[in-house]
C-alpha cells in the first residue's frame, strides 16, 4: 500500500522533501500556513516594483559543484538564467580608497597587492586558499545516517586536503584573520564584509571560493520565482499543497506519529509527517516539549545562530546599472552610528540592477541588509504605533545614508519597504526571525557527527529545514527535504532513486 507523508511547510526544505518523495512513490501533501510557497525564500510586490527577500547567490548554480544536481533534480535551474556577480563586495574607506573583493581569485590578489603591496605576503595566502577551496567537491549522497565505515573513509579521502584549512580557518573569526593584514582598510574590509566580525572566516573564503568558480549566480526572477519552480515540479510529480492551513499540532498514537491536527481543528491522517519548518516551535509547540534529543537540545540552549537582518528596500525611479555589479557596496561611516539596536560602522547599499525582471524599464530595486538584534524589536511587538515608528526611523537613515552617497538617491525613491526580523518570525515561524542557523562550533562539530532528524519517542516523525543543516540557506534546506526521503526509503527498504525533469 501507498504510504501517506505530510509535510508541514512549503519552504524550500518541504518542497524538496515532497519532490524527492514523489519520486519515490509516496503519497505527499504539504500543508503550509501561507498562501504561497518558498517560506524565506520569497518576494513581494511593491507598486510596480519587485522587492526580493532572499537569494543573493545560489551555491550550485552552475555545474562543478555538487548542489547542481540537487537544483536539477527539483527543476530549478532549467531555462534559468544565471547572474554572476564580478565583484563580491565593494568596501569604502574613510580614507576614499575602495577595496573589491573580486569573485576571480588571480584579479583579487592583483588589486589587493596594489592597494597594499605591503601585504603581499597575507593576501597571497588569502587567495590561495580560496583557490584551493575552489575546488571543494560538495558531494551529494547518502546522509550521514546512513554512511557506512566505507562511505565514511570514502567522504574522508575527499575532505582530507581541505580538513586542516576548514578546521583552522572555522575556529579563526573573521575579526581575528584580519590582523594579518597590516592595512587598515583591508583589515575593515575582511573584517565586516559579512556584517559580523565574530562569524568563522571559512563562511567568507567559502563564499569567495565558489564565486570564484561561478557557481554562486543568482537566479534571475527572483527567489520567488525559484521556488514557484520546485512548487511545479512538486505538483507535476503528483503532490498536493494546501495553502492558508497552519498546522498546530502532531498527532500521535503509543509513540507513532499519527498525522496532524490543523489549526481548524481537523485531523489530517498520515504515515509519515516531516516538520519542514522552525526546529523550536516543532519540539515545544507541535509536540508538548517532553521529547528532545540531547543534540538538538544542546544546540538550542547553547547554539549560536546568525544575526538577524532588517531589510530595508526601495523602488527608485532610476537607472543605477552603472554602479559596479557586486552584492553591497559598503560605505565606512565618519562615526558608528546606532541603528536597528546596533552600532553600525558601514553602510552598505545593493541594487538589483542586475534583474531588469524586478522594476520597470530605467527603474530599480536598492536594498540593504542592516544587521540587528531580535531583543531591540521583541519589546515594540506589543505596541503597533511604536513598531511602525522604528520601521520609519530605519527606513528614514537608510535613505539619507544612501543619498549621502549617492546624492539624489532620496528624490528619486517612490517605494520604501520594511522588513524586520519580527516580519520574518510572523511569516514563516522562524525563531527570532532568524534566517540562517547556527554556526556551529569545532568543538560540537567534533562532539557530534550530525543532527538528528528524528525525535526520540515519536517514531514516524522527521525533522527536515535549515535548522537540520546548518548554517541552512537554500542548499542546507534543500539537501534537508532529499536527506529526508532517504531516511523514508531506507526504512521502507527500497532503493531511494532521484530523477531530473
Ligand atoms: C534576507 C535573506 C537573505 C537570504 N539570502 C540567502 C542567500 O543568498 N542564499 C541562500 O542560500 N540562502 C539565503 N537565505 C536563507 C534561506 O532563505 C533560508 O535558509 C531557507 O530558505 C530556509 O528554508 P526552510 O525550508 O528550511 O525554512 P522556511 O523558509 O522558514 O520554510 C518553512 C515553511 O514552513 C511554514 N510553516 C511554519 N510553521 C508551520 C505550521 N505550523 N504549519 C504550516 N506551515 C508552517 C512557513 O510558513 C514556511 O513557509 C536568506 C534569507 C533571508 C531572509
Amino acid at each position: 500500500m501507498v504510504k501517506r507523508v505530510l509535510i508541514i511547510g512549503a519552504g524550500i526544505s518541504g518542497l524538496a522533501a515532497g519532490c524527492y518523495a514523489c519520486m519515490n512513490g509516496y503519497d505527499v501533501e504539504i500543508h503550509e500556513s501561507h498562501t504561497q510557497p518558498g517560506g524565506l525564500c520569497t518576494s513581494w510586490q511593491r507598486a510596480e516594483y519587485t522587492i526580493d527577500g532572499c537569494i543573493h547567490w545560489l551555491t550550485g548554480s552552475r555545474p562543478g559543484n555538487g548542489y547542481y544536481r540537487i537544483w536539477e533534480e527539483l527543476g530549478a535551474v532549467q531555462g534559468r538564467g544565471m547572474y554572476d556577480h564580478d565583484v563580491y563586495a565593494s568596501m569604502v574607506g574613510r580614507d576614499g580608497r575602495t577595496v573589491h573583493l573580486y569573485a576571480d581569485a588571480d584579479r583579487l590578489e592583483e588589486h589587493l597587492t596594489s592597494l597594499s603591496p605591503a601585504d603581499t605576503a597575507p593576501i597571497a595566502a588569502f587567495c590561495k586558499k580560496i583557490r584551493k577551496l575552489a575546488r571543494f567537491p560538495y558531494p551529494i549522497g547518502k546522509p550521514p545516517e546512513l554512511m557506512g565505515r566505507w562511505d565514511g573513509l570514502r567522504t574522508l579521502a575527499r575532505y582530507l586536503p581541505y580538513l586542516k584549512d576548514l578546521t583552522e580557518l572555522g575556529g579563526l573569526s573573521l575579526a581575528e584573520y584580519a590582523t594579518r593584514f597590516s592595512d587598515p582598510l583591508l583589515r575593515k574590509a575582511i573584517a565586516n564584509v559579512l556584517l559580523d566580525g565574530s562569524l568563522p572566516t571559512v563562511a567568507l573564503l567559502m563564499t569567495l571560493a565558489i564565486m570564484n568558480q561561478r557557481t554562486a549566480g543568482y537566479p534571475l526572477g527572483g527567489s520567488l520565482a525559484f521556488a514557484r519552480a520546485i512548487e511545479r515540479r512538486f505538483l507535476d510529480l503528483g503532490g498536493r499543497i494546501v495553502y492558508r492551513s497552519p498546522v498546530d499540532q502532531i498527532a500521535e498514537r503509543q509513540g507513532r506519529v499519527a498525522g496532524v491536527r490543523l489549526a481548524d481543528g481537523s485531523q489530517v491522517p498520515a504515515d509519515y509527517v516531516i516538520a519542514a519548518c522552525d526546529m523550536r516551535a516543532t519540539l515545544f509547540t507541535l509536540l508538548d516539549g517532553s521529547r528532545v534529543d540531547p543534540v538538538h537540545r544542546e544546540l538550542l540552549e547553547t547554539g549560536k545562530t546568525y544575526p538577524p537582518g532588517v531589510l530595508v528596500s526601495f523602488g527608485v525611479d532610476a537607472d543605477l546599472s552603472d554602479e559596479i555589479s557586486c552584492l553591497g557596496t559598503y560605505h565606512e561611516l565618519e562615526q558608528p552610528i546606532q541603528l536597528a539596536g546596533i552600532a553600525q560602522e558601514f553602510f552598505s547599499l545593493h541594487n538589483y540592477s542586475h534583474d531588469p525582471s524586478l522594476a520597470p524599464p530605467h527603474k530599480t530595486v536598492a536594498g540593504c541588509l542592516i544587521p540587528t538584534r531580535w531583543s531591540h524589536w521583541e519589546p515594540l511587538l506589543g505596541d503597533r504605533a511604536a513598531y511602525e515608528a522604528e520601521k520609519a526611523r530605519v527606513a528614514e537613515s537608510c535613505l539619507q545614508l544612501a543619498d549621502r552617497f549617492r546624492p539624489g538617491f532620496a528624490a528619486k525613491v517612490q517605494v520604501t519597504d520594511v522588513a524586520t526580523p519580527h516580519t520574518f518570525a510572523r511569516y514563516t515561524g522562524n525563531w527570532q526571525g532568524t534566517y540562517m542557523t547556527y554556526m556551529l562550533s569545532g568543538e560540537f562539530q567534533r562532539k557530534y557527527r550530525y543532527i538528528p532528524k528524528v525525535v526520540p519517542g515519536v517514531d514516524g516523525l522527521y525533522l527536515a529545514s535549515m535548522w537540520t543543516n546548518p548554517p541552512g540557506g537554500i542548499p542546507g534546506a534543500a539537501t534537508a527535504g532529499r536527506e529526508v526521503a532517504q531516511l523514508l526509503c531506507h526504512r521502507d527498504r527500497q532503493r531511494f532513486v532521484a530523477t531530473t525533469p
